[in-house]
């Protein structure tokens, strides 16, 4: 059983010398216990926080433990009476080939719906995300102007064309050409700016003559110092995500710009609200019935960037936050 470790913290940006793969005996299930083989491991920003010390909105993964993750599982022993042989799951086996479970957080997958490792993309966490924050806090109406970034991964893609359902002019920001023009002929939306290319502020300022109402928020940095001066009043701001700022190890120098935020926060009267995917847990059912049909009828698409081999998902989990990936990133660690 192929299982990979963290095998140091990080200091900045995660290296291949922070993860150990190592080799352990197949374990066997007690009464009670599956045994599950891993098909697919979804790869996620998210991941980094885990590596630090740093206790945020959930711990922290522990120095020589497995890393930690969502994966979609084929139960391959079966001692637990709610599961059988030949059963697809999510469950949170981390990066691992195999592992034992009592069934705890395992969430059984219709592979009717579609292929299986969806569950780990549009029709799971990240395509909830988008779904709850855009629609709960964003609240998009109709002609309104809308930006997200990271608009052709995982959540922005999903963010940018659900706003365009709700009849937004939707403005994405990509990392490069490719990207950019995936997400404005493929996606659909209004107009997409490269980050990585000079002058993104005058850029978005011309993309976006009336103002933005939503700013839909994944990545800071840069973009956010884009975005923040073309802020409509009542401006809705989901915080979802700081992708630019989870390497970083200090804080960025220049003058303390707080107040001139709080300045503007006060007289725009904007509303940042930031959240956690799980605080909407209970609009699952009404995701998957809403985004599931969308995704049929072709009014949603979703790309997957997909490597093969577990023995890659360091390297991988790096080129996520170097902007590296094209879609939502997923490790295929076997076949079904
Ligand atoms: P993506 O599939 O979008 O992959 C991450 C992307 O972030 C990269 O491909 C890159 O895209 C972009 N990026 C990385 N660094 C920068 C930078 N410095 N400036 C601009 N863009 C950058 O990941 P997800 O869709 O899974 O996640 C998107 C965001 O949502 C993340 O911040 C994540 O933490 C957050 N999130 C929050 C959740 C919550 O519950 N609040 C749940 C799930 C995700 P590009 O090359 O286009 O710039």
């Amino acid at each position: 059983n192929r299982q990979i470790l963290l095998a140091s913290r990080p200091h900045g940006e995660p290296t291949l010398d922070n993860f150990q793969l190592v080799e352990t005996q197949l374990p066997s299930p007690a009464p009670g216990q599956l045994l599950l083989r891993s098909l697919y491991l979804s790869l996620d920003p998210y991941m980094r926080g885990r590596m630090s010390e740093e206790k945020s909105y959930a711990s922290p993964v522990e120095v020589g433990g497995v890393m930690g993750g969502q994966a979609i599982a084929v139960v391959v022993e079966s001692n637990h009476p709610d599961h059988r042989v030949g059963e697809i799951v999510l469950a949170p086996i981390g990066w691992q080939e195999y592992a034992l479970s009592d069934g705890d957080g395992l969430q059984e997958i219709d592979p009717a719906l579609g292929p299986v490792s969806y569950a780990l993309g549009v029709l799971g966490m990240p395509g909830l995300t988008a779904y709850t924050g855009l629609l709960n806090i964003g609240q998009p109406k109709p002609g309104e102007t809308l930006v997200v970034a990271a608009a052709s991964g995982a959540v922005g893609s999903v963010v940018g064309q659900i706003a365009k359902l709700k009849g937004c002019r939707v403005i994405g920001i990509a990392g490069g050409a490719e990207k950019c023009r995936y997400v404005k002929e493929e996606l659909g939306f209004d107009d997409c700016l490269d980050h990585r290319a000079p002058n993104l502020a005058d850029r978005l300022r011309t993309a976006c003559p009336d103002g933005i109402d939503i700013y839909f928020e994944n990545v800071g940095g840069e973009v956010f110092t884009a975005v923040f001066p073309l802020l409509n009043n009542f401006a809705r701001i989901p915080v979802c995500g700081l992708i630019a700022h989870y390497n970083a190890t200090e804080a960025p120098a220049g003058p303390d710009r707080l107040p001139q935020l709080m300045h503007q926060v006060l007289v725009k009267r904007l509303t940042f609200r930031g959240y956690i995917v799980s605080d909407f847990a209970s609009q699952y059912p009404q995701f998957l019935e809403e985004v599931g049909g969308w995704l049929r009828e072709g009014k949603v698409k979703y790309k997957e960037d997909v490597t093969e081999g577990l023995e890659n998902a360091p390297r991988e989990l790096i080129g996520v936050l170097r902007g590296e990936n094209f879609g939502k990133k997923i490790v295929r660690v076997g076949r079904s």
